[in-house]
């Protein structure tokens, strides 16, 4: 393999290294980004590309990368028509990212660059995937780790899949690996768990997670639980299930109460009262209903959400990779 960059569109020579980069609204951090990785990766190797997302940006950004990749052919990117979200984005950077090993990582730099080293390393002694672990996420705000850890909790209980916590979508993956995940036909990407479902030989890396370098973060709490709500409804359908034992058990309670009233009518006589107890069980009831009706609408949505076969993204503009998808 030449040490050199290759012809981009040149698809018989990969890159050694593709980073997989979603950008939306990042005109402030796009260059220090680029920077940190040109001097992080010249030891390491100079045989990379990094393929750019713009996930729909306002700003300058898609500029920004243009004047970028003018300077430096090894920097490619793809440009979103509309704003599809980081899953989308993570999803187009995989299906065009050429690398022999391929690294999706966030531009501010909150994914410390300084890991990708120790990622190749042991890439080279054999691990297909290397996860990076945040030891610690003292730059979130309280909010948003603790409703995290429970996520996590939650999901680990009760998922067929298991989903490591605090893992986030910065990790090493073989071009196997990748490959796996492309073939993969679902159109609700829950990213972290697409890829952990993969399997493959895995090893992991640990670190703090620093501050973001620049700007402001772009997923907000709807985007997050939204995120929330495909990861635990895409691997696992154990919120359907469970309501045949729910409903179980409240048939065979209704049915002791029932055995119940009707012994007490038998051997105490008719009395009327218990507006407050009847009310209770009905509104309990309503409720549990409603509920699981609820839920049965989360999957259907996502059934339907499946069925309409739309594509996950489109690509509007594209520097350096196939705009085919
Ligand atoms: N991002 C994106 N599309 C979005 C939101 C975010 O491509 O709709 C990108 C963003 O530019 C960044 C990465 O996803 O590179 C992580 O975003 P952010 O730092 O806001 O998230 P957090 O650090 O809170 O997970
Ligand atoms: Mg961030």
């Amino acid at each position: 393999m030449p040490e050199q960059d290759v012809s981009p569109k040149d698809a018989t020579v990969r890159p050694m290294l593709s980073l997989v980069v979603p950008v939306h609204n990042e005109e402030g951090v796009v260059d220090i980004f680029y920077n940190r990785i040109i001097s992080v990766l010249s030891p390491v190797t100079e045989d990379w590309e990094i393929l750019f997302v713009d996930d729909g940006s306002t700003d300058t950004t898609l500029a920004c990368l243009a004047v970028l990749r003018a300077k430096d052919v090894r920097v490619k990117f793809i440009s979103f028509s509309r704003n599809f979200g980081k899953e989308a984005a993570l999803t187009a950077g995989l299906h065009h990212a050429s690398g022999r090993a391929i690294i999706p990582m966030d531009v501010d730099l909150q994914d410390p660059p300084e890991l990708i080293a120790e990622m190749v390393r042991q890439w080279r002694e054999g691990f297909e995937v290397v996860r990076a672990i945040r030891q610690s996420r003292n730059d979130d705000t309280w909010m948003k780790r603790t409703t995290a850890k429970y996520f996590y909790k939650f999901i680990q209980k009760i998922a067929h899949t298991r989903i490591p916590e605090n893992a986030g979508d910065f990790r090493l993956m073989d071009r196997k690996v990748v490959d796996a995940v492309n073939r993969l036909p679902e159109r609700t990407r829950f990213m972290k768990g697409l890829l952990s479902w993969a399997g493959f030989k895995t090893t992991q890396l640990y670190f703090d997670r620093p501050e973001r370098a620049a700007g402001t973060a772009k997923q907000n709490y709807r985007k997050l639980w939204r995120l929330a709500l495909d990861g635990i409804f895409s691997f696992t359908s154990a919120p359907l299930q469970v309501w045949t034992y729910i409903g179980f058990m409240i048939s065979l309670g209704a049915l002791v109460y029932g055995l119940f009233i009707f012994m007490k009518t038998l051997l105490l006589g008719v009395d009327m009262p218990g507006y407050a107890s009847l009310m209770t069980v009905m509104l309990f009831l309503g409720g549990m209903q409603l509920l699981s009706l609820g839920i049965i609408g989360e999957y259907i949505s996502r059934i339907y959400g499946e069925t309409k076969h739309r594509p996950l993204y489109i690509i509007r503009d594209a520097g350096g990779v196939d705009e085919i998808n």
